[in-house]
């Protein structure tokens, strides 16, 4: 459900009540705004949603005492890589770094992963690997990628459970463009690559929750 996070006059009106006289029944502001109870209704209900008033049976509304803002840092901190997540493009180890620089522009990425030939995760390629492999060389269709990747244990991974804002945050303090999502293991030889998110999907996110809308 897309929830508001600028309130109409009338929702305002509701915080505004509950926060001078809550709890309160939905009947008792009802009264105090001369309307009916099922016309507050809706708005009863996404004001609870959004979180800024909290309804207990039989007892009534509170207010929360949270803005907006704290609102939707809330929500942003609850978005998780699952949420996000794009689908891998991976390289065999044994791939050149020709068939490599093919698959980039094939694919239209900017980071590849490489597996072994257990289609465990070995390492990672970025444009600028393949670019300073490329530079003046000419034997670029015998070179394995292998040689020029960033390899396993140094590669930075994450999961689909864990949240988009610590992978954000992983991307700023390593200076990387890309981060694969392995799935859940302790065995830093046996990651299998079920995913990838990079900054277009962070900033997909970030467009998201830009709007005036929280979900
Ligand atoms: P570029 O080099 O094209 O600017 P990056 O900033 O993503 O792209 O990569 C910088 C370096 O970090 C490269 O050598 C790359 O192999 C490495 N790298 C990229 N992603 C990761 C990662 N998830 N974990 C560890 N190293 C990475």
């Amino acid at each position: 459900m897309v929830l508001p996070i600028e309130l109409n006059a009338r929702q305002e009106k509701i915080v505004e009540i509950v926060k001078d006289y809550g709890p309160i029944t939905g009947e008792q502001i009802a009264e105090q705004l001369d309307l009916t109870r099922a016309t507050l209704r809706p708005d009863l209900a996404i004001l609870t949603m959004a979180g800024y008033l909290d309804a207990r049976p039989r007892v009534g509304y509170f207010y929360t005492g949270k803005t907006s803002a704290q609102l939707l840092t809330e929500k942003i901190r609850q978005i998780k890589v699952k949420d996000y997540l794009s689908l891998p493009v991976v390289v065999q180890e044994a791939s050149t770094v020709y068939d490599a620089i093919c698959t980039m522009f094939l694919e239209d990425v900017g980071t590849l992963f490489v597996v072994d030939k257990g289609a465990k995760l070995a390492g990672v390629l970025s444009r600028k690997d393949l670019l300073r492999a490329s530079m003046g060389n000419q034997e670029l269709n015998s070179i394995p990628v292998s040689i020029i990747m960033t390899r396993m244990p140094n590669i930075t991974v994450c999961t689909k459970e864990d949240y988009l804002i610590e992978v954000a945050e992983k991307l700023i303090d390593k200076q990387i463009d890309a981060v694969p999502v392995i799935k859940g293991t302790d065995d830093e030889d046996a990651y299998e690559v079920i995913g990838r998110i990079t900054k277009t999907n962070i900033t997909k996110a970030l467009v998201d929750f830009s709007g005036d809308a929280i979900i």
